[in-house]
């Protein structure tokens, strides 16, 4: 307790996260090895900043193998927790991964491009494959289109009635993995809002 007290007596600037909220990071002495970090300091031991960081490194390098065994291991254990974290962390970091996300496609352009071209020579059934399947169901999504238009009304009016805490869902979804289904009466269902989200994608029989 007295080395806390100590620690942040008066003149110590505290810093604070984006958030507001104090860090474990002050400004204390500056480290002759680190001046451009102006004296920012762990709260813990009072190390300075940047020889933490550096120190971490090195100690990363020395373990690296150990390190990543153990990472393998707990990312085993707790995949559900990690994939609800990874979820929620893209949810709030969509703008910076959109950004990233370009940066990289502008850098790997040229690279793709040519693996791209070299993999469709020595792969030339499966894209033959593939345009057929997208002719197809391009084909299907035109009739589609044309079933939907037959029975606009009727289709408007089941989404009009459905009632509060219910959403219009696709029985067969309109992009399975397997099925493609159709935008017609028959093929829709009132379904409770979070079934639906769970359903998504998939067919009611593989849930
Ligand atoms: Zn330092």
């Amino acid at each position: 307790m007295n080395g806390i007290r100590r620690r942040f007596r008066k003149g110590i600037v505290r810093i604070l996260n984006s958030d507001g909220q104090p860090s474990n990071h002050y400004f204390g002495k500056i480290c002759h090895k680190h001046p451009e970090l102006i004296g920012k300091r762990l709260e813990g031991n009072r190390a300075c900043y940047g020889c933490f960081l550096e120190a971490k490194k090195k100690y990363r390098e020395i373990n690296k193998t150990e390190i990543a065994r153990k990472f393998k291991q707990w990312n085993e254990k707790n995949r559900e927790k990690r994939a609800v974290s990874q979820k929620i962390w893209q949810q709030k970091n969509n703008e910076y991964i959109k950004r990233k996300s370009k940066i990289y496609y502008e850098k790997n352009k040229a690279k793709k491009a040519e693996y791209l071209r070299i993999w469709r020579l020595s792969n030339k059934d499966k894209v033959l494959a593939t345009a057929t399947t997208h002719k197809i169901i391009r084909k299907r999504l035109i009739c589609g289109q044309k079933l939907a238009r037959t029975f606009a009304r009727e289709i408007s009016e089941i989404y009009r009635f459905c009632p509060t805490g219910f959403e219009v869902d696709h029985i067969i979804p309109l992009r399975g993995k397997d099925v493609n289904g159709l935008h017609v009466p028959w093929n829709l269902q009132y379904l409770p809002t979070l079934e639906n989200r769970r359903k998504h994608n998939r067919c009611m029989e593989s849930v």
